[in-house]
C-alpha cells in the first residue's frame, strides 16, 4: 500500500533526495542506498554534550539521530544505526510531540543528523515547530553528500550547517563509501551553505571564555582517519583555497574502529598523535581562524552504543 504519495511526502516517490539518486519509490515501500523507506526511523534524541561549544553550549545540543544514511562509509562511528539499521518507526505526530519534549529540555537547538534521506518528514516537522511558533535554531548535521537543491531548500527551513568534508581524495572516497565524486559534491554543497548562511556566527569575545550559543552559519568538520593524513593535508588545503582562512573549521580526531573495520589495515587503529599534530600543524601553516579541535583520546567518551537509551557514556555524566 502507497503511503505519504501526496504532499510533503511526494520527493519518496521516486527518490532523489541525496546525489545517490536511486529512483526507488520509498512510498511504496522500496529501499534505496540509505536502507530505508519511507517509514520514519529514528534511533535516538536527547540533549547531546559532545557537539563543538557554540552547538553543544552548556544546555546540550537537541540531537535526532535518524536510522540509515545516503553515504555510508564502513567506518562509521555511527554504523549501529548508520548501516545496522537500528532503530524505531514514528508517526508524523509522534516526532512532532517527541521534539516538543526534547525543546523543554532547554537545549539550544535542534540537530538533525544526517537527515538527508528523511528530509520531507523533516520538513514536515519544521513546519509544525513553526506552527508552534518555535524559533529554536534548527541544525543539519550532514555529510556533506547533499545535492544543491537539497541544500537549498534545507536553507529556507534551518539555520545552522554543520557539514562534514570526509575525503579531498576521490580513492579514498570510493574505498570508503563506494562515492569516488564525493570530494568535488561536498565542496559544491558546502560552498552552497555559506552562500545561504554565512559562517558561524559564535565565537569567544576573548581567548579562554566560552562561545554564546550560535545562531546561525555553517562550521564545517573534518574527521582525521588513521594511515590518510594525505587525505586529511588535501582536505584542508582545498578548504582554504574555495573558502578562506575565516572558514570554521572543526578538527575531529575520536575516530574509533567498528567490526566492518576489521581486515582494513590502518582503520582498525585509533589515530596516534604524531597524525593529529601533523593535521593540527597544517591547520595552521595555512592561516585558519576558527578553529575548533580535539586532542586524540579525548572524545572516547562520545563513542556511541546505540544499544543504550542514552548511546553516549559522555551525556550520562549529565545533570
Ligand atoms: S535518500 Fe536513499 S533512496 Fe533516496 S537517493 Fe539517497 S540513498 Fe537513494
Amino acid at each position: 500500500m502507497a503511503i505519504h504519495a501526496e504532499g510533503f511526502f511526494s520527493p519518496y516517490q521516486r527518490c532523489g533526495l541525496c546525489p545517490r539518486s536511486c529512483n526507488v519509490d520509498r512510498n511504496a515501500g522500496a529501499k534505496g542506498r540509505c536502507g530505508e523507506s519511507a517509514v520514519l526511523r529514528i534511533s535516538s534524541m536527547g540533549p547531546h554534550f559532545g557537539e563543538e561549544p557554540p552547538i553543544s553550549g552548556t544546555k546540550g545540543s537537541g540531537t535526532i539521530f535518524f536510522t540509515g544514511c545516503a553515504l555510508g562509509c564502513f567506518f562509521c562511528q555511527n554504523h549501529q544505526i548508520s548501516r545496522k539499521g537500528l532503530g524505531e518507526n514514528y508517526e508524523e505526530e509522534e516526532f512532532l510531540v517527541a521534539v516538543l519534549a526534547l525543546v523543554r529540555h532547554g537545549v539550544h537547538n535542534i540537530n538533525y543528523v544526517t537527515p538527508d534521506h528523511f528530509w520531507p518528514h523533516v520538513r514536515h516537522l519544521i513546519s509544525g515547530l513553526r506552527r508552534h511558533a518555535l524559533s529554536l535554531p534548527q541544525l543539519i548535521n550532514g555529510s556533506g553528500y547533499h545535492t544543491l537543491d537539497s541544500v537549498r531548500e534545507m536553507a529556507e527551513y534551518t539555520d545552522i550547517f554543520l557539514p562534514d568534508y570526509k575525503f579531498a581524495d576521490p580513492g579514498l572516497a570510493k574505498y570508503c563509501a563506494d562515492a569516488e565524486e564525493y570530494p568535488e559534491i561536498a565542496l559544491q554543497a558546502i560552498e552552497c551553505m555559506v552562500e545561504q548562511k554565512g559562517f558561524l556566527n559564535s565565537w569567544p569575545v576573548e581567548e579562554g571564555a566560552l562561545s554564546p550559543p550560535a545562531t546561525k552559519g555553517v562550521l564545517v568538520r573534518h574527521l582525521i582517519l588513521p594511515g590518510h593524513i594525505e587525505n586529511s593535508l588535501l582536505a584542508l588545503t582545498t578548504l582554504r583555497e574555495r573558502l578562506g582562512a575565516y572558514l570554521p573549521l572543526s578538527l575531529m580526531s575520536q575516530y574509533h574502529p567498528n567490526a566492518c573495520c576489521a581486515g582494513r589495515g590502518h582503520f582498525q587503529r585509533p589515530i596516534t598523535q604524531e597524525e593529529f599534530d601533523r593535521v593540527f600543524d597544517k591547520a595552521m601553516d595555512l592561516g585558519f581562524k576558527n578553529l575548533f579541535y580535539q586532542d586524540p583520546g579525548v572524545g572516547a567518551a562520545f563513542v556511541p552504543d546505540f544499544r543504550e537509551a542514552e548511546p553516549f557514556e559522555g551525556n550520562r555524566v549529565r545533570p
